[in-house]
């Protein structure tokens, strides 16, 4: 067993809660939510009650995975606080119902409105299913209570659906299209939704402009929906020609060849397209770059990461898998998300470019080739250094061709490697994921007597201590350099970054703290 703020298979911690000693056990794969609420079930509250923990000096104790183990002789002293609801609202119904209340009278007035379609007023409507959603996730209920509230918003959902025809289904789209077969390992795509919601409210399609947009909030469906409408937005529909039923088939055919990672996923798709998408604004890019470069730009993001298999370059070269054979040892994830790329683009029903003629399809797939190429880390230092020397001279000049190049290889990576820009809530659970695939990859490497990097050893590897070098010596000065040539983005990119950076490092001299007592 490592140290006490090493990832043991389980933990155990001993509580002092109103008096009683409980005691948690908990698995390194538990985020600190999980933990949270643990500690709020020992102490029969509502799982969303505010705590706070103390050793046995008085010292405040970090609520996280990596809280250092103890015995019954020194139980952390718990203070738990009931959660503030105050802030939370509904936009009609009275606060004082419960949500199973406002459901079934928000249930019942539907019925009624939709015995009238002209009087449906969908996106309020979905305002307020949404509001009641987030009170729901906020009260913590009982199973039973979420289950009631479920059937009626799925009940809701469904009629906001029949009243939405004009849209596409994706689901039908999904079932009836004979997507192509790309001859590729065998993948399962996310399970399909039975309700979906493809009406975007105004706000959603601004807040989708920001770093700060809620990444988790959407399922898999809607996030289909808030691709397709950066393509409209963007004008891309219009510059490539492109079908309205190609653009969806597309979307549906890269969803499900993105395998079920913990970390490389569709959502991890949908984010580093999304901070593309924000950065293309923050920037105006599309002012002064072609169109055609902000269509590859954002498809190299959407298909950057395709069918990852989990597993990273150096376990496929050591493990001597069919893809390391196949590329040589060179990139060979990277090949291959590119190879499934323009497979799938080979397929005339899938293909966003077909109305392209050859000359700005060569162009497209040697834009998207390179961009994706570009992303494995192995290169990062010789990207990096390309782009500053360009920067350097003082004169960037996003008319020469390498400059430019330069310029977007760059993007392509910051996006890739961006969730430590987002809010802490947003980014922290992304952490949990990736330490995961980490994880299962070290697991496996262990197992078959590969080669273990450090970083990704369950025995070695804290919160802190993988981000704070990460953020130190990969993050910052790759979005510092960018901020010169744009100043716009050191506000909503640099500082939550340096941030992000001073609270890791708070919480690794918290460990280092109790560990040392501990030890003494
Ligand atoms: P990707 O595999 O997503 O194309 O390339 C990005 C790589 O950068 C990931 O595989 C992962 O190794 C690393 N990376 C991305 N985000 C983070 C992060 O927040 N922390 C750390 N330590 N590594 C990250
Ligand atoms: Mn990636």
């Amino acid at each position: 067993m490592g140290n006490g703020s090493s990832f043991d298979s389980s933990k155990q911690v001993y509580l002092m809660i109103n008096g009683s000693l409980e005691k948690i056990v908990f698995s390194l794969h538990s985020s600190t939510r999980d933990v949270q609420e643990l500690i709020c079930q020992a102490g029969k509250v509502n799982r969303f009650s505010q705590v706070t923990l103390r050793n046995v000096d008085g010292a405040y104790v970090t609520v996280s995975p990596t809280i250092p183990q103890n015995d019954e002789n020194h139980a952390y002293i718990a203070e738990i606080t009931p959660p503030n609801l105050t802030d939370v609202s509904v936009s009609n119904p009275s606060t004082d119902l419960v949500p199973v209340q406002i459901m079934e009278q928000l249930a019942r007035e539907m019925s009624s409105r939709y015995a009238k379609p002209d009087e449906v007023n969908t996106g309020e409507l979905l305002d307020r299913v949404k509001t009641l959603e987030n009170r729901m996730d906020v009260e913590g209920l009982k199973a039973v209570d979420i289950d009631v509230c479920k059937k009626s918003i799925d009940t809701i959902k469904g009629q906001i659906y029949e009243a939405q025809k004009k849209f596409i289904d994706y689901n039908r789209l999904r079932d009836g299209s004979g997507l192509p077969e790309i001859g590729l390992p065998s993948k399962r795509g996310p399970s399909v939704p039975h309700y979906t919601k493809y009406i975007l409210s105004k706000e959603t399609i601004e807040y989708l402009k920001q770093p700060t947009f809620d990444i988790w909030h959407w399922e898999p469906n809607e996030m289909l929906s808030l691709l397709e409408h950066m393509y409209h937005e963007l004008g891309l529909v219009r510059e490539f020609n492109i079908h309205g039923v190609t653009l969806k088939k597309w979307l549906l055919c890269i969803q499900e060849n993105y395998r079920n990672n913990p970390f490389h996923n569709f959502r991890h798709c949908f984010c580093v397209t999304q901070m593309m998408y924000g950065m293309i604004h923050l920037c105006k890019l599309h002012e002064s770059i072609s169109k055609e470069d902000i269509g590859i730009l954002i498809t190299a993001c959407i298909c950057h990461d395709l069918d990852h298999p989990g597993y990273n370059n150096t376990y496929q070269i050591n493990a001597r898998t069919q893809l390391a054979l196949r590329y040589n040892d060179i990139s060979p994830l990277e090949n291959h998300h590119c190879a499934v790329a323009f497979e799938i683009l080979s397929n005339p029903e899938t293909n966003i470019f077909a109305n392209c003629d050859t000359e700005t399809f060569k162009r497209i797939r040697e834009g998207i080739t390179t961009l994706i190429l570009a992303t494995d880390m192995a290169k990062h230092a010789e990207i990096l250094d390309l782009f500053k020397a360009n920067l350097k001279e003082g004169n960037f000049d996003l008319t020469s061709r390498e400059h430019f190049n330069s310029l977007k290889m760059v993007l392509i990576k910051c996006c890739d490697i961006s969730n430590e820009v987002r809010p802490m809530e947003i980014s922290e659970p992304w952490l949990d994921c990736l330490l995961e695939e980490y994880f299962n990859q070290s697991d496996k490497e262990k197992e078959q007597g590969l080669p273990v990097a450090p970083f990704m050893d369950r025995e070695k590897v804290t919160k802190p201590t993988a981000q704070i070098g990460f953020i130190k010596f990969v993050l910052l000065p790759m979005f510092e350099e960018v901020s010169k040539l744009f100043p716009q983005l050191h506000s909503v990119m640099v500082e939550p970054l340096r941030k992000a950076r001073d609270h890791w490092e708070r919480l690794k001299e918290q460990d280092d703290e109790l560990r040392h007592k501990q030890e003494a």
